[in-house]
């Protein structure tokens, strides 16, 4: 019997070493309740057993065990141990992502840590008792009770008809799902004729016929060329195909092959509440036995499906959002990534910072099972990665159907505003377009990325503009309530009556986002029902989906957004999208610019006409030679890859080169400045110029604290590892220094 244990607590710190008490069973990956410090009671987990006494005086021992099954496999203690080692942060911190909230009780009490424990909902099961399985002694009871009892010979029926018909059913049935009386289950209970158990609530499956849509022979081929280099051993490959070419049919097809071999497979999507309908397409095929995981779920749900899917047997079906990769699927085989090269897989802040994509890739190989990356217009490193070989490959190329691509208009807004052909934020072509579009029955999506250019107020006589009290930005408008709210801190006022610095009254809203759109369109078309989809649009889960369920019925004509609506969405009866703006998404100071803004472009365009006969897309631009709005409207891929290797090769950025970025964030600038110096210096003593900085980022100033920048450049041979190991030592020195204690570094491995 082990007799101390290292376990893992929800804290930036390392394991911690607690004694076993005498007699308590307790296992590697399983939950337990420990007091951490003076008196706080903590959920921890059990990462290693030994003997090994450590030498502080004082050991504490464990409190009890809370689950009687581990909820971590060694597959999954071995990516939290990846995830801490490549995107340095502590084990603690990974826990405090991978496992729901109220499996993970806290508090300075005994009391208050059992009050958030969570305790699963039991319920009632009946079934037939076993004397009662043999048919006979089933007939002769049924005759005995038929004229007697004729309730009890009925409910009795009801429970052996449960099962598949043919036999009598043996398995056990919710009582809720049964017609019979309680009183009468009572009865029957009592003469010992069936058994009631109350226990957790356990998930019904469907029936496992899928029914898989026929592929076409190009889809055909896309799907042997996966199989075939899956079974030749390469863990990862790469469907590329342009949108509404049958991606998602092929990933049903390997689905469905993992799921009957008894194989668990997750399919992580960018944003759930954007992808409602991939849910529900899946959920066509695969009935109940597809499992949601998203944000949008209650802590209760998540905690019920984690713990399900930690006993479960196999054959599991998780749909969900980044943070699925952490769900204990012991027998993963298969993990698809859609839209792989979509930002949102990678968590910002807090730590752990992790890409869920990197993390899926890692987690099959520890597995044994494969990942299938799918993309439209795949991120530069994955392309590369497939084009080296280090990733399998395959392509489809042509759209499903009858379906063509639809034709792209550049408009020159600049041109057109010279010629007097331009009307609030539209150039006529586009509005040509609207008007014919509409003129047919069909519908519009317009696109503005707010996020580029917020609108703002700004006094017309001086130039004041509203500025955030905590944070080097401009305040961004609502116009809903007439507030002005700063988009990283959350401070909220009022728009001024008088200009704060000049007293005159003219304060104006400046800028344009999808609100104004909204509302400038509505006035040039009155008859045209318009809605608008957007962050603030969005109040809620089913504020969405009203407005999405709206225009996919066609009871709204124009739909204008932001990013979201360009994901996973297909409307029949869009043939017309409007990008309003492409310069500011050209235009953004960042080195995946160029590659960010063809992918969004392509997503957008990908949305018209996605089943009839090809839509049109208009792209609003005052820089109409530029080279990625070229390859936007010629769908030219290959070309913007060319380009923008040949730039990231030159000016080394990835996939040449591994990045890693380190903000620092202190109340006192000169502390700041200093201190930023000083580990731009030790770090040169090691890194030499592959360190750049230090920098100001362009918000420099969040909630009262300045921010300071560097970077470090590692090139893609180097040991990665031994990277990390110089990093993490000049870091600690750095923290260690009483001068620079009070400086916050975050480090940010692969940012996005
Ligand atoms: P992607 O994921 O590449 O954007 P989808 O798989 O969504 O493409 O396919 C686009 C549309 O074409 C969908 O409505 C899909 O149902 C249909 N489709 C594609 N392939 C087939 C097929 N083999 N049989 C029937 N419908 C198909
Ligand atoms: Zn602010
Ligand atoms: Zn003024």
């Amino acid at each position: 019997m082990p007799r101390y244990a290292d376990i893992v607590l929800p804290l930036a710190q390392p394991a911690y070493t607690f004694a076993v008490p005498e007699g308590m069973a307790v296992r590697e990956g399983q939950a337990v309740a420990v007091q951490f410090g003076p008196r706080k009671f903590y959920t921890g987990i059990v990462w290693r057993l030994h003997d090994r006494r450590p030498d502080f005086p004082r050991i504490k021992s464990i409190q009890r065990i809370l689950y009687d099954s581990p909820l971590l496999s060694a597959a999954q203690r071995s990516l939290w141990e990846w995830i801490a080692s490549y995107y340095l942060c502590s084990v603690g911190e990974v826990m405090r992502v991978a496992l729901p909230r109220l499996m993970k009780p806290s508090g300075d009490t005994e009391e208050e840590f059992s009050e958030e424990e969570f305790r699963p909902r039991t319920e009632c099961y009946v079934s037939l008792a076993r004397e009662l399985w043999d048919e006979t002694t089933f007939h002769e009871t049924c005759e005995r009770l038929e004229r007697r009892a004729p309730k009890q010979y009925e409910a009795l029926l009801e429970i052996a008809a449960a099962g598949d018909g043919e036999r009598i059913a043996t398995d056990e049935i919710a009582r809720r799902l049964l017609r019979a009386d309680y009183g009468v289950l009572r009865t029957l209970e009592r003469k010992g004729l069936i058994v009631a158990t109350e226990h957790e609530r356990t998930v019904e499956y469907g029936g496992p016929a899928f029914r898989l849509p026929e592929l076409t022979p190009h889809q055909r081929r896309a799907l042997d060329a996966l199989r075939e280099q899956f079974a030749a051993g390469k863990s990862t490959a790469l469907l590329q195909g342009i949108t509404g070419s049958g991606k998602t049919e092929i990933y049903i097809h390997l689905i469905a092959e993992t799921l009957s071999r008894g194989g668990d497979v997750l399919l992580l999507v960018p944003e759930i509440a954007l992808t409602a309908q991939l849910i529900e397409r899946m959920e066509r095929i695969f009935g109940s036995r597809v499992t949601a995981y998203h944000s949008k779920l209650t802590n209760r749900r998540r905690t019920e499906t984690y713990l399900r899917l930690s006993r479960s047997s196999g054959g599991e079906f998780v749909v969900g959002v980044r943070s699925s990769i952490f769900l204990p699927l012991k027998h993963l085989q298969l993990v698809v990534v859609d839209e792989e090269h979509d930002a949102s897989y990678k968590q910002t802040d807090p730590a752990p910072r992790y890409n869920a994509r990197d993390c899926a890739v890692v987690l099959a190989r520890l597995t044994g099972g494969r990942t299938l990356l799918g993309s439209a217009t795949p991120s530069l490193e994955t392309w590369s990665n497939a084009a080296t070989g280090k990733y399998g490959r395959a392509e489809l190329t042509e759209r499903y159907g009858a379906a063509r691509l639809p034709a792209v208009y550049v408009s020159d807004t600049l041109r057109a505003a010279r010629r007097g052909e331009r009307h609030a934020h539209f150039n006529k072509l586009l509005l040509d377009k609207i008007g014919e579009t509409l003129d047919r029955g069909e519908q519009v999506m317009l696109f503005q990325n707010r996020r580029g250019f917020s609108p703002y107020v700004e006094c017309a006589e001086c130039g004041w503009t509203a500025r955030c009290p905590n944070c080097n930005v401009t305040l961004t408008y609502h116009k809903s309530g007439r507030k002005l709210v700063c988009h990283y801190c959350g401070h909220t006022e009022d728009v001024p009556a008088k200009c704060p610095s000049c007293r005159v009254t003219d304060v104006v809203p400046m800028g344009f986002g999808t609100e104004k759109i909204e509302e400038e369109i509505a006035a040039i078309f009155p008859e045209a029902r318009v809605a608008r989809l957007d962050r603030d649009s969005v109040t809620s889960e089913s504020a969405f989906n009203a407005i999405i369920a709206d225009f996919a019925a066609h009871r709204t004509d124009i739909l204008v957004g932001t990013q979201m609506i360009t994901k996973g969405f297909d409307f029949a009866g869009v043939s017309l999208v409007g990008i309003l703006n492409a310069d500011n998404l050209l235009n953004n100071p960042d080195f995946r610019a160029a590659e960010r803004a063809f992918q969004l472009m392509m997503q957008v365009a990908g949305r018209a006409g996605r089943r009839d006969d090809g839509g049109e897309v208009v792209i609003q631009t005052g820089d109409p030679g530029n080279p990625v709005i070229r390859q936007v409207a010629a769908g030219d891929y290959e070309g913007m890859v060319r380009m923008q290797l040949a730039d990231r090769q030159a000016f080394f950025y990835p996939p040449y080169a591994r990045l890693t970025s380190l903000t620092l964030r202190h109340r006192d600038p000169t502390t700041l400045r200093n201190g930023i110096l000083a580990l731009a210096t030790s770090l040169r003593t090691r890194f030499g110029r592959r360190v750049l900085g230090p920098m100001t980022p362009p918000v420099d100033r969040i909630r009262g604290e300045y921010l300071a920048g560097l970077l470090l450049k590692i090139e893609s041979g180097a040991s990665s590892a031994r990277a990390r190991e110089l990093l993490l030592s000049e870091l600690k020195r750095f923290s260690e220094n009483p001068a620079w204690k009070a400086i916050t570094v975050v480090v940010d491995v692969d940012p996005q």
